[in-house]
């Protein structure tokens, strides 16, 4: 097979021996002579699979006790309507906190369902500088996107809200770093760039905002339905949480997100070298904006020849979809967890030669 590593922002790479570990499973599960795919839900075997998953990102993540965790669907867009329905109930408003076009989406969604407000803008692709005193006291939240993966950047401090509490769409950067998931009242992460396959939403949530939504919020959309029954309702992603799973326990194998934070920051600072040093390509995000996932690059001269050139030629070397967004053209590299660190030396040597035969 034809070693490839594959740079998509999402859905993305997953860890070689997880989907090793997958497929020796495949045809029969712990001895259940069936596949996780085609086990009941409510089954012994599901049942484990799925505490199992929860128990390790709680360990992983160090989630208190009064935090709940939701296995769901629908993606993190769904959550972009979903937060203001079961959050937005008290005062009705809520701040935004706008970083890029993911932001923006959740903005707009919000707008549905009360009063929302915009505190604090990029512009040129910088993170705004945020004081207490810009955020609304009787906000029943502030929404925050950690990470912004089109563009390339990420928060590298919080917000001081005081006790307004933080929502926060983490799809991109959840498990790349340590947090302090106190500071926040509820985080969301689609599954498909840092967790396992697209089809999985996962959800934590402070016990104290659970069941406040109003009657008329539809019963798959109130968080408290999915609390009450253990993301079982009806029936959750199970393979899905399956892989989810393999990639926790991967992630605990490896010495948890400490160990994670270390080598994401190797691959980032090793990446971010070689476009700062090179004389046709540029990384156009100032370094205390960077994203350790996402890395935007173009050509100096805006030369999209030289870009098309550039990807097809990775492409050949199994350097897969460096392509960057449409909305902003160029190139962009996610390097998410498991990405590994060999993958980030073969595209900086093939910079490197690149530039050799084109300047
Ligand atoms: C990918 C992404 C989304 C959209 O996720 P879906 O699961 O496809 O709805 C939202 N926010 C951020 C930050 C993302 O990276």
């Amino acid at each position: 097979m034809k070693q490839v590593y594959n740079f998509s922002a999402g859905p993305a790479m997953l860890p070689k021996s997880v989907l090793e570990k997958a497929q020796a499973e495949l045809l029969d599960f712990n001895g259940s002579g069936m596949s996780v795919m085609e086990l009941s839900h409510r089954s012994k075997w599901f049942i484990d699979v799925i505490e199992a998953a929860e128990a390790n990102l709680r360990n992983l993540m160090a989630i208190p006790d009064h935090y709940h965790v939701l296995f769901l669907q629908g993606g993190a867009s769904q959550q972009f309507a979903m937060a203001p329905m079961n959050l937005m109930v008290k005062n009705k408003k809520a701040d935004y906190v706008m970083t890029g076009s993911w932001s923006k989406k959740a903005y707009k969604e919000a707008q549905n369902f009360g009063e929302v407000r915009i505190v604090g803008e990029d512009t040129n692709n910088q993170i705004p500088t945020l004081t207490k005193d810009m955020f609304d006291p009787n906000a029943d939240y502030v929404h925050i996107t950690t990470n912004n993966t089109i563009e390339g950047t990420a928060f590298s401090e919080l917000p001081d809200t005081g006790d307004v509490p933080i929502v926060a769409d983490m799809s991109s950067n959840i498990l790349s770093t340590p947090i302090d998931v106190t500071k926040f009242g509820l985080i969301y992460a689609g599954a498909q760039k840092n967790i396992g396959p697209a089809g999985l939403t996962i959800v934590i949530i402070r016990d104290d905002l659970v069941g406040q939504a109003p009657d008329s919020v539809p019963t798959m959309l109130n968080y408290q339905t999915h609390v009450k029954n253990k993301s079982s309702f009806n029936t959750p992603p199970t393979y899905s949480i399956y892989i989810a799973k393999l990639v926790f326990d991967w992630l605990l194998e490896l010495g948890g997100l400490e160990e994670m934070e270390k080598l994401n920051r190797t691959k980032a600072d090793l990446l971010y070298q070689a476009l700062d040093q090179s004389q046709i390509f540029t990384a156009p995000i100032k370094a205390e904006y960077r994203s350790l996932m996402n890395v935007p690059f173009v050509s100096v001269n805006g030369d999209q020849e030289l870009e098309a050139k550039f990807i097809a030629e990775a492409k050949q070397e199994g350097l897969e979809t460096l392509k960057g967004h449409r909305s902003v053209g160029g190139m962009r590299a996610s390097i998410y967890n498991a990405m590994p660190l060999a993958g980030v030396e073969k595209l900086v040597d093939f910079i490197k030669k690149f530039e050799e035969n084109n300047r």
